[in-house]
């Protein structure tokens, strides 16, 4: 076990997580841009994109790129000058870092080394997205992308078919179509889905209906620009008991033992969670 406390005096650096806008430069927060300004290096995802941000908000400090195809070397180095006592800010090119995006190897081997890790709140798109989609926010599983390959894609949805909760995915408006027929398919063609175009841009939009609706708009659509797919969890599905696979025995020792029963009581509870007459549960109890 450890304890980080993100602003206890140490000699070594932190790396801060900074969220960067997915389309409105003015959901940059006051304290993304001090951080940017104060660290001695800032990570980017590519270094192109995020100069223009740093263009914009007048910051100068050094930058390094820090992406998917570098990973394996550039950790390591980012690592050791945070072990020296360098502040680094990671960004990548849009939203959060680490999801759906660089960032993951890097906090795993710096809290690894016990360097402290401090995240800044701000923009991302799944989030954003879901608490507009007039979808059940929680619970939720945010799922990121699918597989590109169709076989594999219709794989991974007849796995969360059965999900009750809330899905999020991100989706390139090339493989979109492709999605949603594979949705409708096996979800079928009544699940509620909605997707969030755009999303803090000037042409954001919300496409909201079933399943069928949103794929049938898509074919007819030119599909441009960036996409969230919300979609509705399965609510014909019942929720396996948590005592499904003990036996009555366990069931009330489970509520003696955690719930404080008196046996009284838990075989009192037991027959009502089981919906069976409580004699025989009393009489399973006492043989
Ligand atoms: N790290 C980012 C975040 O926190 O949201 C996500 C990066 S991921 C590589 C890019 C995907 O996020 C896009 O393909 C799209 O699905 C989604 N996305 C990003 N910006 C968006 C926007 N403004 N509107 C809708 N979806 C967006």
């Amino acid at each position: 076990m450890k304890a980080q406390q993100s602003y206890e005096e140490t000699d070594r650096g932190t790396l801060y997580l900074v969220p960067t806008p997915i389309g409105n430069l003015e959901d940059m927060t006051f304290r993304a841009i001090q951080t940017l300004k104060d660290v001695d290096l800032i990570a980017c995802e590519d270094t192109r994109v995020t100069q223009k941000l740093l263009n914009h908000f007048e910051i100068n400090t050094e930058k390094v790129s820090y992406h998917e195809h570098n990973v394996r070397t550039h950790t390591s180095e980012l690592i050791e000058k945070l072990l020296a006592g360098e502040n680094i800010a990671q960004v990548s090119d849009a939203g959060m870092p680490s999801i759906s995006d660089p960032g993951v190897e890097l906090v795993a081997t710096a809290v690894a080394q016990n360097i402290p890790v401090v995240p800044l709140p701000g923009p991302n798109a799944a989030l954003t997205a879901l608490i507009a989609s007039g979808i059940s926010p929680q619970p939720f599983t945010f799922y990121g992308f699918l597989n590109r390959k169709k076989s594999e894609l219709k794989e991974e949805l007849e796995g969360l078919k059965n999900k009750t909760e809330t899905l999020i995915f991100y989706e390139s408006p090339y493989r979109l179509k492709q999605l949603l027929e594979s949705l409708t398919e096996i979800f079928g063609s009544d699940r509620r889905v909605v997707l969030a175009r755009e999303v803090t841009k000037r042409y954001e939009e919300f496409i909201r209906g079933t399943a069928e609706e949103v794929s049938e708009w898509a074919e007819k659509t030119e599909l441009r620009g960036e996409f969230v797919v919300i979609v509705e969890g399965n609510d014909e599905v019942e929720e396996e008991h948590y005592w499904a696979n003990w036996t009555v025995l366990e069931h009330i020792d489970y509520k003696m033992n955690f719930e404080k029963m008196s046996s009284k009581q838990a075989i009192k509870e037991v027959a009502k969670e089981r919906e069976v007459p409580k004699r025989e549960i009393y009489a399973e109890y006492h043989q």
